[in-house]
């Protein structure tokens, strides 16, 4: 390696600890939000106790939930980034609690100027061995800070059994309580009773589709369990797939025409090479799609049937069964064979698939926080 290459290599080493600074490449979770409001909010933490005790817990408006540090040795944190410089007049942070139990005597607000240093240090009071003081709720006033990033830093003496655990972070610029979330999102549930959300890259928004020279531009859903069992049931014809959410059906496609196996090579191939910039009947089969009425519209294909009752200009009820899944405008019903049965389910908001422009791994922690919100 010439000495050019090596004073490079050292450049960039340089660049990237400016950019990453006090272990930022140390956090171990985090979640992207804001993608379908005003700018994306970067949150992290220096660990986390399993997927149920995500960083997401944070800010998913839900005190009963909380983000937990794994329990091994060393300070833990979670950060705060807006991108961009904001005007913040509070921060409320509620800790949290394991197994019932405090987890908390204090934690440090810091904010970063080259370094992380210390603005408040904010002590929790208890109340007996179960109980914080105000339900720990601990409110720091910061009458106009102007900041792009801020970190709820707990120091190792700081927590009570190795645990780190908070079940809230509000974020507050005037009064207004600053919202990580699409409330429009909260009304969506999965379509299949009990679905599972796929576990291959493949099943994802933004996944290469090159039979139709183009992208994936939703989830494909395979699996569900029972009442009794979580063991994963592959979907059938006669699995039945309901409205996501309340709306009106802006297409119910009763007349769908099969096509042959060649056909479907055909076309197949032709696209490739061809990417269509319109078109309508591209291998999602039978489809129905629903507008919910506030810029976001559902679509349900490959659909093996569709109720009589949904037909095109039908208002329908969150929940309403609208047909049954199936493998209609894949290659497996143009072969009349039953194989590659799912349900490809697709949400538009704002006139872009949802998971547009989005890594693939920010992608899955998006799918799994909206549906873990899911009323
Ligand atoms: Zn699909």
């Amino acid at each position: 390696m010439n000495s050019k290459k090596i004073s490079l290599i050292f450049l960039i080493c340089c660049i990237s600890m400016i950019l990453f600074p006090a272990g930022a490449a140390e956090d171990a979770d985090y979640l992207i939000t804001g993608h379908n409001t005003a700018r994306n909010i970067v949150i992290r933490a220096s660990s986390s106790y399993g997927v149920n005790n995500g960083v997401n817990r944070v800010m998913d408006f839900n005190r009963d939930t909380c983000w937990m540090s794994d329990g091994k040795a060393g300070p833990q944190w979670v950060t705060v980034d807006f991108g961009s410089k904001r005007l913040i007049t509070s921060i409320v942070v509620h800790a949290g609690k394991k197994d019932n139990y405090p987890t908390l005597k204090y934690f440090k607000l810091q904010f970063l100027n080259k370094a992380w240093f210390d603005h408040t240090v904010v002590r929790i009071k208890r109340i007996g061995a179960f109980g914080y003081a105000k339900g720990g709720r601990m409110e720091v006033d910061l009458a106009g800070v102007d900041a792009s990033t801020f970190r709820i830093f707990i120091p190792v003496d700081a927590m009570i059994d190795g645990f780190a655990a908070i079940s809230e972070i509000e974020i507050y610029m005037g009064s207004s309580r600053l919202t990580f979330y699409d409330d429009r999102l909260k009304g969506i549930c999965l379509p299949i009773r009990n679905g599972y959300l796929p576990r291959s890259d493949y099943s994802y928004p933004n996944a290469p589709r090159s039979y139709r020279g183009g992208r994936h531009s939703g989830i494909d859903i395979h699996n569900y369990h029972t009442e009794n069992s979580y063991d994963p049931v592959s979907l059938t014809e006669t699995t039945p797939v309901y409205a996501a959410d309340k709306g009106i059906v802006i297409r119910a496609d009763h007349d769908y025409v099969h096509i042959g196996i060649d056909e479907w090579k055909r076309r197949a191939v032709y696209y490739q090479t061809h990417p269509g910039t319109y078109m309508r009947n591209a291998f999602g089969g039978r489809e129905v799609w629903i507008d919910h009425r506030n810029g976001i519209v559902t679509t349900y294909n490959h659909l093996s049937s569709i109720d009589p009752g949904i037909k095109q200009g039908r208002r329908i009820s969150k929940g309403k069964r609208i047909g049954t899944a199936g493998n209609s405008g894949l290659a497996g019903e143009a072969e009349g064979k039953m194989y590659g049965i799912h349900l490809h389910f697709e949400i538009w908001i704002d006139g872009n698939y949802l998971g547009y422009g989005m890594s693939m791994q920010d992608v899955r922690k998006y799918y799994q926080w909206i549906f873990a919100n899911a009323r």
